[in-house]
């Protein structure tokens, strides 16, 4: 699959070079070879590439000894292979070699690769020894970062469950970040991200920890992952697994080509995703609203009740009937009538207290750029908003009527994520639009952000 079309012998010759410029020293300028041209038969030779990924040191054994070890892959123009160094070389090369540098590597073993633990595209692998020489290159423009063998996402749908695949999109939609405890304990994040390239086909993408964290989706990146496994969850899709590179905006030729394939046209295909969306829970669900899309939608005029979210502020919130008097039983917030004996009667619960608890009922009117809507807040909800709870506030209004008037004041042009419920209500024999409050959340300025920007380009597409 590697290097179609291309002459490495031509290559070999033009890319002769001098590591760390000792040409002048009167030795011999060694010559450069490409990786593809490697082979166990030959040992003098120096190859210039670069290190796509370092792995740990870790131990080895066999029946008579022990030791350590670490490996990396490196690539250059021409292909990729994986380099191992055991005992005394780790504690020479480790240290020295960073993913991402380029380096000049000379007097090294060559050998057939054990195919069965390394995934990369070359039937060799390298083994440093003790004569290994190993140099810093600064000169690293004309390497490729990372090789890749991109599998089209349509075909995707012919491979196997488990098969390991290089894959490369743009990315479409980015669903929200979740959080979950590993079985070792530690929280974990993932994300899954949709990539789509030109057949059309989109998939799920998961990324996991700092990569998921970190992603951000809105400018709809190019993202290429290597050696990720392709699982069938929710009918098809790609999780980066723990070997994994994820790159975005490689600087390959494979992005470039899609970048202009999809700013020229493919932003407005309709693609067709693999992979069915996740069900409930995830941002991809959240149905953002603005408020004038609520009425020109008709939202909650029908028959069945509409839920949206929405980024608003608030205008104004009534002070005078927040508060109110409610049973004392623990699950009930039912308003009590205060009865001539001096006890206070609850219907739900067919009972009378000595005494009552403040409940709160907030009405308030929120707004965006588009429109305003009066919406009702109660208990935690209403409690968000005030940022006290109903006690405290109670005790406000009893004592300290200045202060209780403060908390509204505050309250005024404070702006959060609202997920409303909107149902027709009959009143007065008057049917008209009911928007409670279900959730009150801060907003997150950098979701919020990335959702505008997204917004945006479907608006220019
Ligand atoms: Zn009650």
């Amino acid at each position: 699959m590697l290097h179609r079309g291309r002459d490495w012998k031509t290559a070999a010759s033009s890319s002769t070079r001098d590591p760390a410029g000792r040409g002048d020293s009167g030795k011999k300028t060694p010559i450069v070879v490409p990786i593809a041209c490697l082979n166990p038969y030959q040992t003098t030779w120096t190859i210039r590439a670069r290190v796509t990924k370092k792995n740990n040191i870790c131990p080895w054994s066999n029946s008579r000894q022990k030791g350590k070890l670490f490996y990396f892959d490196i690539v250059d123009e021409s292909g990729e292979i994986r380099v191992t160094a055991f005992d005394k070389e780790v504690d020479k090369f480790f240290p020295l070699l960073e993913t991402g540098k380029v380096y000049y590597i000379s007097q090294f073993k060559v050998k057939d690769a054990y195919k069965k633990y390394i995934s990369l595209n070359n039937s060799y692998e390298m083994i440093l020894r003790s004569e290994t020489s190993i140099v810093p290159c600064e000169d690293d423009q004309d390497l490729p970062m990372v090789e890749c063998d991109f599998i089209p996402i349509a075909q995707l749908e012919h491979m196997e469950k488990d098969d390991i695949i290089d894959v490369i999109g743009v990315c479409r939609s980015v669903d929200d970040l979740s959080r979950f405890t590993s079985k070792t304990g530690r929280e974990e994040y993932r994300r899954d991200i949709h990539l789509m390239d030109t057949s059309g086909k989109a998939v799920a993408v998961t990324q996991w920890g700092e990569q998921a964290e970190k992603f951000d989706g809105s400018v709809q990146p190019i993202v290429a992952v290597k050696r990720a496994r392709l699982s069938d969850f929710g009918g098809q899709s790609v999780s980066a697994i723990f070997s994994s590179a994820s790159m975005v905006n490689p600087d390959i030729p494979e992005a470039h080509r899609l970048r202009r394939w999809y700013d020229q046209g493919g932003h407005a295909l309709d693609c067709q995703s693999l992979t069915e969306l996740r069900p409930a829970g995830g941002g991809a669900n959240t149905c953002w609203k603005t408020l004038s899309d609520v009425k020109t939608e008709q939202l909650g005029q029908g028959d069945k009740v509409d839920y949206f979210s929405c980024v608003a502020t608030v205008l104004l919130s009534g002070k005078e009937s927040c508060l109110y008097q409610a049973c004392l039983s623990a699950d009930c917030k039912k308003k009590v009538i205060e009865q001539p004996n001096g006890l206070y009667h609850c219907e739900k619960c067919d009972k009378q207290f000595p005494n009552y608890k403040y409940c709160v009922m907030l009405s308030a009117n929120i707004a965006d750029f588009s429109d305003n809507q009066w919406v009702t807040c109660f208990h935690e909800t209403a409690e968000g908003i005030l940022g006290h709870n109903a006690e405290t506030l109670g005790q406000l209004k009893d004592t300290d009527e200045a202060a209780f008037d403060e908390v509204f004041r505050k309250v005024n042009f404070t702006t959060h994520i609202f997920r409303n419920r909107v149902k027709l209500e009959m009143y007065n024999d008057e049917s008209r639009v009911k928007a409670m409050v279900m959730e009150v959340k801060p907003v997150d300025h950098r979701e919020y952000s990335r959702r505008l920007i997204s917004n945006i380009r479907k608006m220019a597409a």
